[in-house]
């Protein structure tokens, strides 16, 4: 496989490529395969971009239509018949089915956009400059998601101070002991804790770069009261638990929480194509026209093809298919728990959001080498990069899943005969 142009001339940031050195060619569902033929399953999914697996028929077949029809591809935030489709079938089958009435921001199409725009939002709104965030958080690459991260080495990037960010523990951090949501509450109800009242709280219900850890319903629900109760914005960053990934078409719903506002994007285009949202309450919505922008805000092609996945959660067979696949996984997951107890510590996750916390980072590499090899795609999260993040396209058929947890299963086996 000759990999020497990316080794010549691609910067020496590239990482997946060293992870899994081999040469990517063609792809469908679940399946990636190599230059040479070798098909791979890929539980690592774009990090979470491609929910819907790789080149789903039901999503691309709109699109290629689309792009034979001479239609409009960007269109800054004009108008366009793909736009207007988009925004239809977004309200009528994802936000009126559970009750969720919001405006809609169409900023830059990364992550990292929607955040910046939901952070600046928030501090226009409330006044105020400082903003909770969590112990691992992660909300991306550009200066505010940076200094609402949580990793040392993600928030050292950039060179420059990360200003008016309280950093807080998350639910269970560092232990199931300390009750951090009543810690918040008092904190911010009291004039000697040394803490400004923030303008927002901003947080994810699963960690995903930080290692699977999950909020629950109950400490979701305390953190909302306390928003409201002190007047703080809630933002969920929903932009990889979103989108369908635990099983719900939002990762909160379980919680039957309303955030004040959510930020979609990796899956949110249900190809892999660039786009992300942020849904806004409307009572919050006090941008001035044009005072919040992106040259890409009008990805015509991401609406084609958000919109074919978006109908997609109209069709009762479609979720309960989902449902089925997430308790598929996690029972496969339990299993491997038990099976293998040298190398797991613990399950994580929720619904096809899930991971398994090894006892070593070494014993996460080597399974992922060895997975690799035997045709699996995975990768590792967590602040000590010991956690095998297992994230399947929630479209996956079962002899797929199965496949891959095969992979899994043998790959941990060897781990735990000490080769
Ligand atoms: C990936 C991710 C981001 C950043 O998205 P980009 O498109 O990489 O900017 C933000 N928050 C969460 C939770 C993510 O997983």
């Amino acid at each position: 496989m000759n990999t020497d142009v990316f080794a010549a001339y691609e910067s020496n940031v590239r990482r997946y490529g060293r992870s899994f050195p081999t040469v990517f060619k063609k792809a469908l569902g679940a399946t990636i395969w190599d230059e040479a033929g070798k098909p791979y399953i890929d539980f690592l999914v774009g990090s979470g971009a491609l929910n819907y697996g790789h080149n789903d028929p039901n999503i691309i077949a709109p699109a290629i239509e689309y792009l034979v029809g001479e239609n409009i591809l960007l269109s800054l935030d004009m108008y366009t018949v793909a736009k207007r489709e988009f925004i239809e079938v977004f309200v009528d089958s994802i936000l009126k089915p559970r009750g969720l009435s919001y405006k809609i921001q169409f900023p830059g199409p990364t992550g990292t956009n929607a955040n910046e725009a939901a952070l600046a939002l928030a501090r226009k709104y409330t006044g105020r400059s400082s903003v909770m965030a969590f112990t691992n958080a992660f909300h991306g690459m550009s200066l505010g998601s940076l200094a609402v991260s949580g990793s040392a080495s993600t928030r050292e990037l950039g060179g420059v101070a990360r200003h008016d960010v309280i950093r807080v523990p998350y639910d269970g951090y560092p232990s199931q002991a300390f009750d951090s949501a009543s810690y918040i509450d008092w904190v911010l109800g009291d004039p000697g804790s040394g803490i400004e009242k923030p303008a927002a709280i901003i947080l994810e219900t699963i960690q995903a770069e930080g290692g699977l850890n999950t909020a629950s319903a109950a400490w979701l629900t305390e953190i909302q009261r306390i928003c409201r109760k002190h007047d703080v914005v809630l933002i969920v960053d929903d932009i990889q638990a979103g989108a369908g990934r635990t099983g719900e078409f939002f990762s909160f719903e379980f919680a039957k929480i309303k955030p004040d506002i959510v930020c979609l994007s990796k899956s949110l285009s249900g190809s892999g194509s660039p786009f992300s949202i942020v849904l806004i309450s409307p009572d919050l919505d006090i941008w001035n026209p044009g005072e919040h922008s992106g040259t890409f805000r009008g990805n015509n092609l991401a609406f084609v093809t958000a919109g074919a996945m978006c109908k997609l959660w109209s069709d009762g067979q479609f979720t309960t298919g989902v449902e089925r696949t997430a308790v598929k996984l996690q029972t496969h997951l339990d299993s491997l728990v038990a099976k293998f107890p040298d190398c797991i510590e613990q399950k994580r996750g929720r619904g096809l959001m899930a991971g398994l916390k090894c006892r070593s980072q070494a014993i996460v590499g080597r399974v992922h080498d060895v997975a690799f090899e035997n045709g699996l795609l995975i990768e590792s999260s967590g602040p000590n990069r010991d956690v095998i993040k297992v994230l399947p396209p929630i479209t996956i058929t079962d002899d797929e899943l199965d496949h891959g947890i095969s992979i899994l299963d043998h790959a941990l086996k060897e781990q735990a005969n000490g080769h």
